[in-house]
Formats: structure tokens, sequence, C-alpha cells
């Protein structure tokens, strides 16, 4: 059925958006650092935020296009209760434009315009519940571009005795990021580049506000992980990388495990191959040099490169294999071996 976007129709189902001010009958947004000014019946970058006589709607609440249980190592998630099981949720829509993105089909169109699910915040929880998953996690697309609906259910959960994992690209405002936070337990961060021209031509987005989710999640006491996707001629310099990891070292990320990932090639960027695996070691190799602790090289199967090794005795501590996790030899957040404190959050 097509709906209908007016006032009546909004006043009865819709959510309201939060963040955002009017002047005029244009919308402010300020959600994300895209800041968008929207006119009359105009909608937001991200697709999902539409303004109606002036007010702000969410166009992504209670309709995930994705609910699914997923393996926590996935997300990716190494240091954060492993081998839990997932409920993972998104809706359709993105404030960023990624010509590589994996899941286009669903981020770059807003959620009213693809087949969803009839999930509310509490439903979800209550399949959760009843399916045994200790755990939502926020995915796929861009849970900023869900914000309402994914704080929601946050929020829900966190009344239920559940975890809230936030998978996301970080582009967000400080003061949404610190209400989010507070319902919240875990999150991987995609940092696409340490170059905001790459930044602005890759995804249609800015680096510092990136850096500036990291810190903000950190201090928040959240569980962090960071991925990097490599992706060969955009964000393959050495020098670049080099640059990323020392900024980690000096603002005291080296317990933070960090996610190389490989590119496969996708989408917009269909024409550039996949990364060499050298590039990746050699990404692996600076960032253990520079001082980070748990370094794993994702999306490359028959390795070890997502075992993790003891920073003291180099004893593989997790053996993984894909998405599994074949053996795990931290005991009490401890080295089996030699008793070394192993970062992250484990029973
Ligand atoms: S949340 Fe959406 S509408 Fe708001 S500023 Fe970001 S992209 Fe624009």
């Amino acid at each position: 059925m097509k709906i209908q976007y007016n006032i009546a129709y909004f006043k009865k189902h819709g959510k309201e958006a939060l963040y955002y001010q009017t002047k005029d009958s244009v919308v402010y947004c300020s959600l994300c650092p895209n800041y968008c000014v929207i006119n009359l019946n105009r909608k937001g970058l991200c697709k999902n935020k539409i303004n109606i006589e002036g007010k702000l709607f969410t166009l992504a609440y209670g309709n995930p296009c994705s609910a699914q249980i997923d393996p926590i190592e996935k997300k990716p998630l190494f240091h954060y209760f492993p081998k839990s099981r997932v409920f993972s949720i998104s809706t359709g829509g993105c404030n960023f434009s990624c010509l590589n993105c994996q899941n286009h089909h669903i981020s770059q169109v807003g959620a009213d315009e693809l087949e969803n699910y009839n999930l509310t915040p509490e439903k979800i929880v209550e399949t959760c519940i009843t399916s045994n998953c200790p755990a939502i996690a926020l995915t796929y697309t861009e849970p900023t571009a869900f914000y309402e609906f994914a704080l929601a259910t946050a929020k829900v959960a966190k009344a239920n005795g559940l975890k809230t994992i936030l998978i996301s690209n970080g582009y967000i405002n400080q003061e949404p990021l610190k209400e989010l936070s507070k319902s919240i337990d875990a999150a991987n961060i995609d940092l696409k580049s340490f170059d905001d021209h790459i930044y602005k031509k890759l995804c249609g987005g800015s680096l510092q506000p990136v850096l500036n989710t990291i810190k903000t999640l950190k201090e928040n006491n959240i569980w962090l992980e960071i991925t990097n996707l490599i992706i060969p001629t955009w964000n393959d310099d050495i020098a670049m990388i080099e640059k990323m990891c020392q900024w980690l070292i000096e603002n005291k990320f080296e317990n933070v495990p960090f996610h190389f990932s490989r590119f496969s090639p996708n989408y917009k960027l269909n024409n550039i191959p996949s990364t060499p695996i050298n590039t990746l070691e050699q990404a692996k190799k600076i960032a253990i040099d520079a001082g980070i602790k748990y370094v794993y090289i994702g999306n490359v199967y028959d390795t070890h490169a997502e075992n993790t090794f003891c920073p003291n005795c180099s004893k593989t501590i997790i053996e993984r294999k894909g998405f599994r996790v074949l053996r795990n030899n931290i005991i009490e957040g401890k080295c089996s071996f030699c008793g070394e404190n192993i970062a992250g959050v484990w029973e």
C-alpha cells in the first residue's frame, strides 16, 4: 500500500525525529554532521527523515528490512562475549554514500522503499528473549539513519537485561551519541581512512566526527573495536596507515582491537581488485609495531589472521575459523598460559 505523506498520516502512525529545529517551515537536522537543511515534503540525505509541515519525522521506526541471528564474531567483535548469538537489525537508509558499499541495495534507499518486517522495539526484545539471544546488534546499514528506532530498542533491551551493540560508521553528532551511549554496551566503528579528502570522495563524509565518536565511546566505557577496510588505490597508502596507528597510540587506544579488512570488488568500485594479502600483512605489522596489541585481518580465510595472540607470551589464546571460535584459552580475562590480562569483556 502506498503511504501518503501528510501530517494526518504521521500524526497517527509516525515518529517525530529527534535533534532538529524549524525556521519558516524549513527543517535543520542536527543528528549527524551532514546537517541537512530540509524543505517541505523533502527528505534528508539519509533518505529517512521527511519534513511534513515543518515537523521532521523518521521513516525508519519499527520497520527493519533485516532481522536475523548472527554470531557476534561476524560484526566483528572479537573481545566481547565470544560465541554469543546476536539479533541483528537494520532499516534502509544511510548518511554515507560509500562507493564500495556491500549493502547498497538497502543502504542507498529509504526505509520506506523496502519490504520490511513489522517489529517494534518491544517485539524485538521479546524475540531476542525467546530465541535465547543475549544481545541486539544495530548493524548492516547505518544506525544513525534509524537513530530513533535504535535508541528506543536499546532502551527497552537495557530494561530487560539485554546488551546492545552498535556497528556504525561513527558519523553522528556528539549530543545524540552521548544519549545513545547510555543504553549501548559495545561498538565496532568503521574508520574508513585517515584522510579527509578520501572520506569525502569515498563516502561523502569527513574524518574528524568519526574520531570524535571513537573518543566519546571510549570515554563512556563502551567496549570498542575498530575496523579499517583497505581498498587498493584508495586508502592503502602506508604512510597514512602509519599516521592512523600513531593517532590511536597517542590517544591511548592500544588495547582496542583493530580489524584490517580485505576489500572485494563491489558496487561502484567493482573495477578495483581485491586487497593483496601482503598489503594487509604490512598494515598489521605497522599497527603492531606502533603498539596496538590486538590486530586482526578480516575477510581472509585459512590463515591465523583472526586468532588472538597473547601480547605477553605470544601464544594463541583464541583460535577462530570464519565466524567460529574453535578454542578459547582465556580464563577469567587472563591468558591461561602466562596470566597476562587480556583486554575485553569475557564473561
Ligand atoms: S540524520 Fe539524515 S537528515 Fe539528519 S543530518 Fe544526517 S543525513 Fe541529514
